[in-house]
């Protein structure tokens, strides 16, 4: 069985096919500069060579069709037919509070997706896009959305609700939602499954450290709580965003530096995190080399970063009262050991010990804590498309 994985943004659309038999990818690929000049489809077929069309793609339609036609390419392609195709499986960032768990695409669930376009006003628009386009150039075959927030909807409301007037919850939905949603589901599961624990019990703590940042915990896979609120502002620093910060330096900077609210969001979305701390780079390596080389605000940059990481883990074990299993996900915390070490420096309290063999390990599930280690620490790496698939399957079966 083949599912169809879909990831939209406002000018791009990501896509993998999945052998649901065995989990592989049969083929995965992208569409970039949807509706600007320059289109262009990058098809990669699993152990084949990479095949680029260059057309005009004025809109997510014409993007899936060349995607469609893509993976039924005499020479490229990996299916005779769509007929292969069960379902497709979409990400979709934002459902606000209606849904907390994937659902069956219907007029309802794109009502909501609507109703959620103020929410997730860049993501939202193209995922209901990219829905739409599936619809047209595969009618009857069901589509699935899987939220972005879905996994933070089961957190308690001592730990959803911002202490300002309930006016704002009741009236525009203001909450935290958290986002990565199927990042933090897909590793807890495995980091269950892969260190033996139990499944209605494990008290797990998810770090995707990637340039997006983000961190959960979670009881029996079941969220408690986790760093990212109404946007995917709040919480860790990230490679452009801010992360929490005091409210009153929006207005202190708005007041001396003459800009609109807006203008300082977009400060905090793209231009803080480690590449305003340090002034060198959003990349991780490129900080990382920097703080080598002697680059001061490089290195505070970076501790602050592992910092904040720190103190989520300890908060995140105080609210659960224990923990038996810090997973470390996405582009640095799959490939960083450094970053992986420094942050468990700071839990020897919780009797977490790093065995430093087992942490020179990229990429893989791996456990690299040491026998004596009072809490598991594992590498999990994520995978959003196969939890979509997963999740897409699950429905349709
Ligand atoms: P993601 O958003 O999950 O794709 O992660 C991207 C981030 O991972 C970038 O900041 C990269 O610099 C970082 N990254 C990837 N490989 C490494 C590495 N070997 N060491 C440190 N950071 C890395």
């Amino acid at each position: 069985m083949k599912i169809l994985v879909v990831n939209c943004g406002s000018s791009s659309l990501k896509y993998q096919l999945i052998d649901m038999d065995n989990e592989g990818v049969i083929a995965k690929g992208l569409c970039e500069r949807i509706g600007i000049d320059g289109s262009k489809l990058t098809h990669q077929p699993a152990g084949k060579d990479k095949f680029v069309v260059e057309k005009p793609m004025p809109d997510h339609h014409v993007a899936i069709e060349l995607v469609l036609e893509a993976l039924q390419d005499p020479e490229h392609g990996v299916i005779a037919s769509t007929d292969e195709i069960t379902a497709i499986g979409h990400r979709v960032l934002h459902a606000g509070t209606k849904y907390s768990d994937s659902c069956l695409v219907t007029d309802d669930v794109k009502a909501v997706i609507r109703e959620c376009f103020p929410l997730g006003p860049l993501h939202n628009p193209a995922n209901l896009m990219g829905i739409e386009a599936c619809e047209a150039a595969m009618p009857g075959k069901p589509n699935v959305a899987v939220w972005d927030t879905a996994f933070g909807m089961k957190m308690p409301e001592k730990a959803y609700m911002y202490a300002i007037p309930k006016e704002y919850l009741e009236k525009y939905s203001i909450r935290r939602y958290g986002f990565h949603g199927t990042s933090h589901m897909f590793v807890s599961g495995e980091a269950i499954k892969f260190g033996g624990l139990d499944p209605e019990k494990a008290k797990v703590i998810v770090c995707h450290l990637g340039n997006g940042a983000s961190i959960s915990a979670s009881i029996g896979g079941k969220c408690v709580d986790t760093s990212m609120g109404l946007t995917p502002l709040e919480g860790l620093i990230m490679g452009t965003r801010s992360g929490d910060i005091d409210p009153a330096v929006v207005q202190f900077i708005c007041n001396n530096e003459g800009k609109t609210v807006d203008e300082v969001l977009n400060i905090l979305n793209k231009k803080s995190g480690v590449l305003g701390m340090s002034g060198v780079s959003s990349d991780f390596r490129d900080l990382g080399a920097a703080a080598e080389a002697g680059n001061h605000d490089a290195q505070v940059a970076l501790d602050a970063f592992i910092y904040r990481v720190a103190k989520y883990i300890g908060a995140y074990t105080a609210a659960m009262n224990g923990v038996d299993a810090i997973a470390f996900t996405a582009g640095v915390g799959e490939n960083d050991k450094k970053t992986r070490k420094a942050v468990c420096a700071y839990l020897g309290y919780l009797g977490v010990e790093i065995d430093d063999e087992a942490n020179d390990v990229r990429g893989k599930n791996a456990v690299i804590s040491s026998a004596n280690s009072k809490v598991k620490v594992m590498l999990i790496p994520t995978n959003e498309e196969l939890a979509i698939a997963r999740e897409t399957l699950r429905l349709v079966q």
